[in-house]
C-alpha cells in the first residue's frame, strides 16, 4: 500500500528529457551512451530501489555540507560552473583549508566497493579536473563515504591542464557527431567494459553494429522493432 505509493513517487521523478549540453559527469563516459542521451533514445528505466539509493546519497551530501558550514570552511556549496556553451555541472562545494581553496567532490558507495578503493576512480578524477578547470582552482578533494559503515577516504588531486584539454576536445568531437547524426562506435572492449553492464542503452546498442552508424537509419530500426514487440 504505502510501499507502492513511495515507489510511484520515485518512478515519477524519472524524466527522459533530450539533453542539450554535456554534463560534467559525462567526461570519460562511453560516447555512444552520451549520444543516445542527447537523442533521448529509448532507455531502460531505473527501478525505485536504485532511485532510493541515489536519494540516500544526496542525504549524505547534505549532511557533509552542514558540517562544512559548522566548521566554517565551506566557502560555498552546490556551485554551478560558469556558463558556457558546451558543458554544465555543479560542484558539491568549494572549501578553504589553511588559506587554500579546494573543489570538493563527494561520492558515496557501499562497503564492498569502498573497501577495495585504493585510488580515486578515473571517472571521478575526470569530473573533478573539469571543475578545477572551470573554477580556476589548482587543487581538489575526492571524498568517498562508505554508506554502510560511515568510513571515509579522501584523495587530493592536482589540476592537470593537459587532461582537461583532452576531455574538452573529446566533448567537441562528440558534439560534431551529435549534430551530424552519427552514432559513435561502441567502446573498444564492448560488451565486457563495466559501463556496458550498467548501461541503460544496452538493448538498443546490441541492435547496432559496433562501428559508427547513421542515427536516422538506426532510429527507424528501433521504431520498427518496438512496433513489432507491441
Ligand atoms: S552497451 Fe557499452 S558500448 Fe554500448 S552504449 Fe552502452 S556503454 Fe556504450
Amino acid at each position: 500500500m504505502l510501499r507502492e505509493l513511495i515507489d510511484k513517487f520515485y518512478l515519477d521523478q524519472q524524466k527522459n528529457k533530450e539533453q542539450t549540453r554535456f554534463y560534467i559527469s559525462d567526461a570519460g563516459k562511453c560516447s555512444r551512451t552520451v549520444f543516445f542521451k542527447f537523442k533521448n533514445a529509448p532507455r531502460e528505466k531505473l527501478d525505485a530501489r536504485i532511485l532510493r539509493i541515489f536519494d540516500h546519497g544526496e542525504y549524505l551530501h547534505r549532511n557533509i555540507f552542514n558540517i562544512l558550514y559548522r566548521l566554517r570552511i565551506g566557502v560555498t556549496t552546490e556551485v554551478p560552473i560558469p556558463a558556457q556553451e558546451i558543458v554544465s555541472g555543479r560542484a558539491d562545494a568549494i572549501v578553504c583549508i589553511d588559506n587554500e581553496n579546494y573543489v570538493l567532490d563527494i561520492k558515496s558507495m557501499n562497503s564492498m566497493i569502498f573497501r577495495n578503493l585504493t585510488a580515486p576512480k578515473e571517472e571521478n578524477v575526470y569530473q573533478l579536473q573539469l571543475y578545477l578547470h572551470y573554477f580556476n582552482i589548482k587543487k581538489g578533494i575526492l571524498f568517498y563515504i562508505d554508506k554502510d559503515r560511515q568510513n571515509i577516504k579522501e584523495f587530493i588531486i592536482d589540476y592537470d591542464p593537459d587532461l582537461c584539454q583532452r576531455l574538452l576536445n573529446d566533448f567537441k568531437e562528440l558534439k560534431e557527431k551529435i549534430d551530424s547524426d552519427i552514432v559513435p562506435q561502441t567502446l573498444l572492449d564492448y560488451p565486457d567494459n563495466w559501463q556496458c553492464s550498467y548501461c541503460p542503452f544496452r538493448v538498443i546498442c546490441d541492435m547496432a553494429s559496433r562501428e559508427e552508424i547513421s542515427w536516422l537509419e538506426f532510429k527507424k530500426k528501433i521504431q520498427e522493432q518496438s512496433g513489432k514487440s507491441q
